[in-house]
């Protein structure tokens, strides 16, 4: 049994919309439309009631595992409880029902929304400006590596190289690649920082930044973080921060007091936007005094009591989005700052560290902790153990499902052998920090008394192992366990 395709529901002639009665005169298409544009056969397209439609999409949607369904610890991607309150800001009809081209009198209060947002995440980000325009995390460390090349090109100097650490997101050097600069690794020492002799090594007068996430991936905070501004300044680099890992540092500490120059943040993971499935995000860029010229046009500016697009600036980089970004991510990310001030985000910071050391302290001794130190907002544990009973991370990660949870991460980061990278977030409480910490540690102990359960998960969800590559290639959305 499988549910069916809305194809497979459709039976012609039903309605689950009608239009009024035609009230102006009929005409034919052929005559307003050229030849060629024309479709010659009919569109196939499912005839089903209002009910049937609805009862089809909820039911789907059902099948998603989501944030408001459960505990989501993917580590890197901060799955928190986004409150419904920003949603709701998010869709007053000022914000949702303004057009783009209205003018700058008639948006007053979009403008100042934005103006004031910027405001804010240079206060938190310790930065002179930031534009608000870009969709994605990624999409900031490309509009961020367009300003570096712009900020060295327009002092005439041939710089072409750019630093990123071992454990780096994969995004880094691709956003790199794009500009044309040229990625050097900077290995990561046994604590799980960045190596500083090596660093020393790479940094050269063609260097153009280091890209560092800051807590780094592994969840640990780069103790030498002062030091590692000093080496790249000192060559004359500038030093870019990763800003993915924010949800560490809110109110506690400021990457531009750490010596980042340019800093991006992304509002659906720090600041509450739903995200996962490829959903609108945001990640505006932050930048010091020195490179604020080469911002995305336009900027948000203000003028006695009036804000305005200033468009007339010489050396910017251009436009990297249509119209002014994720607009209704910007609002989520504005009332979820407004809602909790500048103490509530100092909690936001204290409790993800809190709850994050508190999963890690339970698991330790049922898995390999490899960096045993104090974690920030996320940590990394090694299945090393389990895989030396035949079980690997991935049946691992499979088998939480089965005790109703989403997996962690894993694979990531690259440096550690059969890595779970965990964020548990500052939303859950104690209770489910518990659970979670039992499954994951009745787990080992399956895998010390019976692998082959392990190794067989999931036992209990419509589907079992998929051959991964040929889901990804060829889905069969109709594959349900017999
Ligand atoms: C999520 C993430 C990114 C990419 O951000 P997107 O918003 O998904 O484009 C980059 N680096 C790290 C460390 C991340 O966790």
């Amino acid at each position: 049994m499988y549910d069916k395709l809305i194809f497979e529901i459709s039976s012609d002639g039903k309605t689950g919309f009608s239009l009024p009665e035609l009230d102006v005169p009929v005409c034919d298409i052929k005559k307003i439309v050229p030849q060629n544009l024309l479709q010659e056969d009919e569109i196939k397209l499912p005839e089903v009631s209002e009910p049937e439609i609805v009862r089809h999409f909820v039911n789907l949607s059902k099948k998603n595992y989501s944030v408001d369904g459960g505990f989501y610890p993917l580590g890197s991607c901060t799955m928190k409880y986004n409150p419904k309150i920003n949603d709701e800001v998010a869709s007053y009809s000022g914000f949702s029902n303004l057009h783009p081209y209205a003018p700058e009198e008639l948006s007053q209060g979009a403008l100042r929304m934005m103006y004031e947002l910027e405001r804010m995440l240079c206060e938190i980000g310790g930065l002179a400006r930031v534009t608000l325009q870009p969709a994605a995390g990624a999409h900031g460390e490309l509009c961020g590596t367009m300003i570096i090349m712009a900020h060295f090109h327009s002092r005439g100097e041939k710089r072409d190289e750019i630093i990123i650490p071992d454990s780096a997101h994969g995004t880094n050097p691709s956003s790199a690649a794009l500009v044309g600069m040229k990625v050097k690794t900077v290995m990561s020492n046994s604590k799980g920082e960045v190596n500083l002799e090596d660093l020393a090594r790479l940094v050269s007068e063609k260097t153009t930044a280091l890209m560092l996430t800051n807590p780094n991936t592994l969840g640990i905070f780069e103790s030498q973080i002062l030091k590692i501004s000093d080496i790249i300044h000192k060559k004359g680099g500038l030093l870019y921060l990763d800003g993915a890992n924010l949800n560490a540092l809110l109110g506690i500490t400021r990457p531009g007091d750490m010596g980042f120059d340019l800093v991006h943040f992304n509002l659906h993971k720090s600041f509450s936007t739903p995200h996962g499935c490829g959903g609108p995000g945001a990640g505006p860029l932050g930048v010091k005094e020195f490179l604020k010229e080469y911002l995305p046009v336009p900027t948000v500016e203000k003028k006695g009591e009036s804000y305005y697009f200033d468009w007339d600036r010489k050396k910017s980089i251009g436009k990297i989005h249509g119209f002014y970004g994720n607009f209704a991510v910007l609002a989520r990310a504005y009332a979820y700052i407004k809602t909790l001030g500048a103490k509530g985000l100092r909690e936001v910071s204290e409790t993800a560290i809190l709850n994050a050391n508190y999963l890690k302290k339970k698991l330790d001794g049922y898995y390999d902790v490899p960096f045993d130190k104090f974690c920030m907002h996320e940590f990394v544990v090694s299945g090393k153990r389990q895989k030396a009973k035949g079980v690997r991370t991935l049946d691992i990660a499979k088998r939480i499902m089965d005790y109703g949870f989403h997996p962690p991460t894993i694979y990531f980061p690259l440096i550690v052998d059969e890595a779970l990278m965990i964020e548990p977030t500052e939303t859950e409480s104690v209770e489910t920090l518990e659970q979670f910490a039992n499954v994951l540690i009745s787990i080992a102990e399956e895998v010390e008394k019976s692998p082959q359960i392990v190794k067989d998960a999931p036992l209990s969800l419509d589907i079992t192992r998929l051959d991964e590559v040929t889901a990804a290639r060829k889905p069969d959305v109709r594959y349900r366990k017999q």
